[in-house]
């Protein structure tokens, strides 16, 4: 770590502050939204590129009682000392390709899922080895036609399956769990679908004898929206770093969100160029007359897309400016129109759009794609700065 990237440094290239009030915050109005049931804070892809473990941490303060991961190395992760991840709070787990690691998942008491007979015969071996039942959750695929068991004979096969396990002691089944295609979308037809499917599916498993935990299906947009689809859990990723699922249905503030991440940089240069001087690679863009640049030390290797060259909007000193010309690898230029702050000045890419700021949904505009991947992709390179941590508000 270089001197200027030190965390807490007064001088950070840039930096994604992390408001994990805001966290708390969205997790108790996630919780407002399905009263009495469960809640899974999903921090699966580092947090959503906000942090797994301080995340997860804030959002139990909250309340949440479960954390959703992809993979079963993100989860193993949040069982690990440093996590701060209290013992107690269940995790699960759903991206599994064969080879595990079941039995550390076993003996990390984490939920696994199951979406198909080859993961049941690797978890149930591993469960004998380690000489202690997998807890495991069967996925149905209700129509979303992605991972989960396909309805009919492939759910019978694992349903009977999973019960004969559970008989010789090698699992316990603790969840019947489902995913939407368009949760999004309000009224579309497969919601409906999708909702008697996975009533059907666990109403044949709880009749063949499985006694789950729980039973869930809903993410952030059904949260929100599907008072329906909550059954003893609700799974909000996005909605939960403060993020609408889409525009669509509302923004963050008409669903009482607040976005946690703050990314902004400061400008390494300021200069004063004259008109027709072209800026960046392929000299897309061309100054129109004499004009200042400013230089933003972000680029596609932090995260910024290249698909915002010449679109993508940043604060500074209180104005909207759009990147001028292409995002490179590291920096990308914006045109002052003549103003001139000091290098080191705030360029803000977004934030909650309190301070006037763009938000990562205006970024997900200009960039032609879903607020979700803007915040997911912020590099490495970018260091987190938390604030508001602890248990206050
Ligand atoms: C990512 C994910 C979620 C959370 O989705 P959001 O739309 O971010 O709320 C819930 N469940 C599963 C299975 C997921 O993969």
């Amino acid at each position: 770590m270089n001197e200027t990237d030190a965390p807490g440094g007064a001088a950070l290239r840039a930096r994604a502050e992390i408001d994990l009030a805001a966290v708390r915050a969205n997790v108790r109005t996630l919780r407002q939204r399905a009263p009495g049931t469960a809640l899974m804070a999903v921090v699966k892809a580092d947090g959503y590129g906000h942090g797994a473990a301080p995340c997860a941490r804030a959002a139990v303060e909250a309340g949440a009682t479960w954390l959703g991961t992809a993979t079963p190395q993100e989860a193993l992760a949040l069982r690990a000392p440093g996590s701060g991840v209290p013992a107690g709070v269940r995790i699960m787990c759903w991206l599994w390709t064969p080879g595990g690691p079941w039995r550390e998942a076993i003996e990390a008491d984490l939920d696994v899922s199951l979406g198909g007979r080859w993961a049941l015969d690797e978890v149930t071996r591993a469960a004998r080895l380690a000489g202690r039942p997998a807890r495991v959750q069967l996925k149905a695929d209700t129509g979303l036609g992605r991972g989960g068991c396909q309805p009919g004979d492939d759910w019978t096969e694992l349903v009977a399956a999973a019960l004969r396990a559970e008989a010789e002691g090698l699992l316990r089944v603790t969840g019947l769990w489902s995913h939407f295609a368009c949760a999004d979308e309000p009224g579309h037809p497969s919601i409906a679908a999708q909702l008697t499917r996975f009533r059907e599916m666990v109403a044949y498993a709880e009749a063949q004898g499985v006694r789950p935990e729980v039973r869930h299906i809903a993410n952030s947009p059904a949260t929100l929206t599907l008072p329906e689809s909550h059954f003893d859990l609700v799974r909000p990723g996005i909605a939960m770093y403060g993020i609408s699922p889409s525009p669509e249905i509302g923004t963050s503030a008409d669903f009482g969100l607040r976005p946690a991440m703050t990314l902004s940089a400061s400008l390494a240069l300021v200069k004063h160029v004259p008109g027709g001087h072209g800026v960046s690679y392929g000299h897309h863009y061309v100054t129109p007359g004499a004009t200042t640049l400013g230089l933003v030390p972000l680029g596609y290797a932090d995260g910024v897309p290249r698909h915002a060259s010449s679109a993508g909007p940043v604060l500074v000193e209180g104005k909207w400016r759009t990147v001028a010309g292409r995002v490179a690898m590291d920096q990308f230029v914006v045109d002052l129109g003549g103003d001139e702050p000091e290098p080191g000045a705030e360029a803000v890419l977004f934030g909650p759009g309190e301070r006037g700021e763009p938000t990562a949904e205006d970024w997900a505009q200009a960039a032609g794609t879903i607020a979700y991947e803007i915040v997911t992709r912020i590099g490495a390179r970018v260091p987190r700065v938390y604030v508001n941590e602890g248990s206050g508000r």
